[in-house]
């Protein structure tokens, strides 16, 4: 899971600075230097970083927050702050024409993820209620247009393509041309990749934006490239100058360094990132829920957005409730599994729990077979137990571990976890309530 080994070192960092009544100059040079080994391990830039330590230990050292009763709280408050600044402050959204098509070109090196992102984001553009068409501009491989025509109809997005022998700026025109005259109004142009930044690539890039004058260029680059990544984005930037970037698989980066880096870098926003193989792991970036993610607090946001798309509203909006009420039981876990199942992989979801460390969890291994263990383990508990988990006494927890044939280990682990779901979850509501303004429920 992204951001897996960061979220935990710094979690452990701030737990111990948590526990300290008053703070002392000392105690917080100890911590940051933590938080900056933390962050290089990451992989995000050194540069990054030393600004980064550099502003938190400014900001922390006023004697506001020294002194304050829980110093703790307000340094990870303002690491917060700052790593929501790091990536971009607020979500970063596409710029579409006001009037006529807009058009969208998406550039990358090889194998970044370019032609599964362009049908992504077709995909994900359509279903906003707009008409895309998806361009094939790469004519140096053959195999590249075939690819484009496949993903373009699992999403049900037209292809547009004139085969290898035309020049792809010709392409990339005509195709505006076909959009006018069939009523399209999102073009997206799927150009050419290489292995390595070529100058002959860039120039027919450029062509191609001097001709259209795109809105958005959007570079795709792979997160578990890591510092590369950043590379690629600035030589991009450089010679092109583009909108936005799309990070591709982030499901598969537990560092998080790229998507950490390249903002501050290179001063392009992340726009979206790319959490699967499947069409429809696209995901606009929000830098918000992404720190809280990453400082452990969760992304109750995307849960209940994943929620919306795959389960129908008025469950969506009951669960939300739950969360914010802390009232969430074994019951509506049991009630709620079925659905979640269709959300995506549970890593995933898990990790926007709040209160739950993915990277913590260790040797539990949360896949759909543990879904299944979970499942038979909350089925063993009686309709009142789930209901009311704290009546689980020892002679209950081996009753439940006996009929659901897991260890009881298993089970108590399983109502630790869930112990601490909810009592973060009474935090939060509890500083939303009380402390406005200081925290934000994430
Ligand atoms: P292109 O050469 O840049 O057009 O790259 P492709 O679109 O062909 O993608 C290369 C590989 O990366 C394919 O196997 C994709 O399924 C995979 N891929 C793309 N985006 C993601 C992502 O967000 N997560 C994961 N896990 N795989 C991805």
């Amino acid at each position: 899971m992204p951001f897996d080994q960061l979220s935990s070192k710094l979690q452990d960092v701030f737990k111990q600075l948590k526990g300290k009544g008053k703070l002392t100059e000392k105690d917080l040079k100890v911590a940051l230097r933590e938080v900056k080994l933390a962050l290089l391990e990451a992989d995000v830039n050194f540069k990054v970083v030393k600004n980064f330590i550099k502003t938190i230990e400014e900001r922390a050292v006023g004697q506001e927050v020294m002194e304050s009763l829980t110093p703790g709280q307000q340094v990870i408050k303002i690491v917060n702050e700052e790593l929501i600044a790091l990536m971009g402050s607020t979500q970063s959204k596409l710029t579409f024409a006001t009037r006529g098509i807009t058009t969208i070109m998406m550039v990358g090196l090889q194998g970044a993820g370019k032609t599964t992102t362009s049908a992504k984001l077709a995909a994900l553009i359509k279903s906003q209620g707009k008409r895309p068409l998806l361009v094939a501009c790469d004519v140096y491989r053959p195999a590249a247009i075939e690819q484009l025509t496949k993903v373009g109809k699992q999403v049900n997005v037209p292809v547009f393509s004139m085969g290898i022998d035309v020049n792809p700026v010709d392409i990339a025109k005509a195709s505006m041309e076909y959009a006018k005259e069939n009523n399209f109004d999102v073009v997206l142009i799927d150009t050419a990749g290489r292995l390595h930044i070529d100058e002959v690539l860039m120039d027919e890039l450029k062509c191609i934006k001097s001709s259209l004058k795109p809105q958005e260029i959007l570079l795709v680059v792979d997160a578990m490239t890591g510092q590369d990544a950043v590379n690629v984005a600035e030589a991009f930037d450089n010679a092109l100058g583009l909108d936005g970037v799309v990070m591709t698989k982030l499901d598969g980066d537990s560092r998080g360094g790229a998507a950490l880096s390249v903002k501050a870098v290179t001063n392009k926003p992340i726009k979206y990132v790319g959490m699967g193989e499947k069409l429809g792991d696209l995901e606009p970036f929000h830098p918000e829920r992404i720190a809280s993610r990453i400082l452990g607090m969760g992304d109750v946001l995307t849960l209940i957005e994943k929620a919306q798309q795959n389960i129908d509203e008025k469950k969506a909006k009951e669960l939300e409730a739950k969360f914010r009420k802390a009232e969430f039981n074994f019951e509506d876990f049991l009630e709620q599994m079925e659905q979640v199942k269709k959300m995506g992989p549970i890593s995933q979801l898990i990790g926007m729990i709040p209160g739950l460390n993915t990277a913590k969890l260790g040797d539990v291994q949360i896949d759909d077979k543990q879904m299944n263990y979970v499942e038979a383990i909350i089925l063993s508990m009686t309709k009142e137990e789930r209901l009311n988990p704290s009546l689980l006494n020892m002679s209950r927890k081996k009753r439940i571990a006996k009929g659901s044939g897991r260890d009881i280990q298993e089970v108590n682990r399983l109502i630790k976890q869930f112990e601490q779901m909810q009592t973060m979850m009474k935090q939060f509501s509890g500083a939303m309530k009380g402390k406005k303004g200081k925290f934000k429920f994430p």
